[in-house]
């Protein structure tokens, strides 16, 4: 494998996460990038005094391999910890509620909820993320947990999205308890004494672009930023990498990595291997806004502190909200709050195509009933993600199988990214590590 030549497609966390531990395997990684800067969906922008981030906010608890990786280049003084013990918010029958608190159900959706010790089957959590917990935690509960859960982590729809796939944690408990409850303080239990990866969430003093300017970095000039690749085609045993203004010869490569979202995998695959592409196209995306709003505090007549807020029943028009001036230090300068609106999902699609305007006061509106925003924002940035989000349906499992049967088929060409074993940061870096790892050995 030393000194083979990879082209990597994408440069995302998967791309870049790829792209280093090939060159760390001696192999000699080229990464395409389309976009005019590296990160993908990452993106930190500071703008107006606010620090903003385009996608990403923050690095969760458990992602032990960026922070591995952050160690590694150097940027651990960076490292910015969240806030401690930051509340979370759910808007439910028209009012805001710290989660969990009693004002979140009726006293018979408690009753209820209560009961799920008690409650008789062990439904196999291969369904929905909604039928499962409806069936353990009763309709108002199960019905907001599963809202909650869905729009929190995949701007999904919770009767689409798999209960033991998307939330693993979920699938765990349900396979090895009968009670959803007692299985979560068993699991509490058993995790007492272990160690910690980190305290909650975090990320970095510049933001989340810090980790990709880094990556970027060490990469130097194998990383070229605006160059999409437009064809694929196997070569022998390798393949042809089409750009605009490659150079005669330069385009053969024994490896391709495509670290990119399906769909767009999908479209360089469709001509060589209809079959992969067709298995690539069925992994369904959500579309996303991010709407920033920088506010003065003083137009807040409830303070955005805490990590943020979810639209539970909906009733706000938007997903939820993040306060990334509260999480962390240097997102808003003295006496002001950036809040960050999340916007459109698997169920509301279309309200992503508002003007830029449209979704201001979308955001606007909804975080004045939440929070009582009043006035106009100081500082207002609109970023649309078309396809943001990978959503982990009902059948996640076998569509990426079929991916991996049709995939097989070219042993030089691997494919990495969110869409597969994780949509998280972390999930991507780990991803594309293991993936470059895979075509280290050959
Ligand atoms: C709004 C939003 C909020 C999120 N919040 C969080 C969070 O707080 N925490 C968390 O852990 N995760 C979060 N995620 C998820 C996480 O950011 C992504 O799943 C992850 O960053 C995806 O990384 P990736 O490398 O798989 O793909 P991407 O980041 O999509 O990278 C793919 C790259 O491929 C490039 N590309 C596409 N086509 C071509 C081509 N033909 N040639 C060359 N390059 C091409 C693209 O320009 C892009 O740079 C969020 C995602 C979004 C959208």
């Amino acid at each position: 494998m030393r000194g083979k030549r990879v082209a990597v497609v994408g440069a995302g966390a998967a791309g870049l996460s790829a792209a280093l531990a090939l060159r760390e395997g001696g192999a000699e990684p080229v990464v395409f990038e389309a976009a005019e800067k590296p990160g993908g969906k990452i993106g930190t922008v500071p703008e107006g005094g606010f620090l903003a981030e385009d996608g990403p906010t923050a690095l969760m608890a458990g992602a032990s391999t960026a922070h591995g990786l952050a160690a590694k280049l150097g940027l651990a003084p960076e490292i910015r910890d969240a806030r401690a013990r930051a509340a979370r918010y759910v808007f439910t029958r028209g009012r805001l509620h710290a989660a969990p608190s009693l004002g979140l159900f009726s006293a018979g959706g408690w009753a209820r909820a209560a009961l799920e010790p008690f409650w008789p089957g062990r439904p196999g959590p291969d369904g929905s993320l909604h039928d499962y917990l409806v069936s353990r935690l009763g309709r108002q509960a199960g019905a907001l947990a599963a809202g909650v859960m869905a729009r929190g982590v995949y701007a999904g729809d919770p009767e689409r999205l798999s209960a033991q796939e998307a939330f693993p944690s979920l699938g765990a408990i349900s396979r090895d308890h009968r009670s959803l409850l007692l299985g979560a303080l068993a699991a509490g239990r058993a995790s007492r004494g272990k160690p910690k990866p980190r305290p909650g969430l975090w990320s970095f003093a510049g933001g989340l672009s810090a980790l990709v300017r880094a990556m970027a970095g060490r990469l130097g000039e194998r990383l070229r930023l605006a160059t999409p690749v437009v064809s694929l085609a196997p070569e022998g045993a390798g393949f042809r990498v089409g750009w605009d203004g490659a150079a005669p010869g330069e385009g053969s490569f024994e490896s391709v990595i495509l670290a990119l979202p399906a769909f767009a995998a999908a479209n360089l695959c469709r001509g060589f291997a209809p079959g992969l592409a067709g298995a690539l196209g069925a992994i369904p995306y959500a579309p996303v806004a991010v709407v920033h709003l920088g506010v003065k505090d003083s137009q807040l007549a409830r303070p955005a502190a805490g990590f943020g807020l979810i639209d539970g029943d909906g009733t706000l028009g938007m997903l939820g909200a993040l306060f990334p001036g509260w999480l962390f230090p240097g997102r808003a300068p003295e006496g002001c709050a950036l809040l960050t609106a999340m916007v459109g999902g698997v169920r509301r699609p279309q309200v992503v195509d508002a003007s830029d305007a449209g979704l201001v006061e979308l955001a606007r509106a909804a975080l004045g009933r939440a929070l009582g925003l009043a006035g106009d924002p100081v500082f207002t940035r609109v970023v649309r993600h078309a396809r943001a989000i990978p959503q982990i349906e009902v059948g996640h499992a076998a569509r990426v199988k079929a991916v991996e049967k049709e995939a097989a088929r070219f042993p030089s060409l691997a494919l990495c990214g969110a869409a597969y074993h994780g949509v998280s940061v972390d999930s991507a870096l780990i991803d594309g590590g293991v993936t470059a790892a895979r075509l280290l050995k050959g």
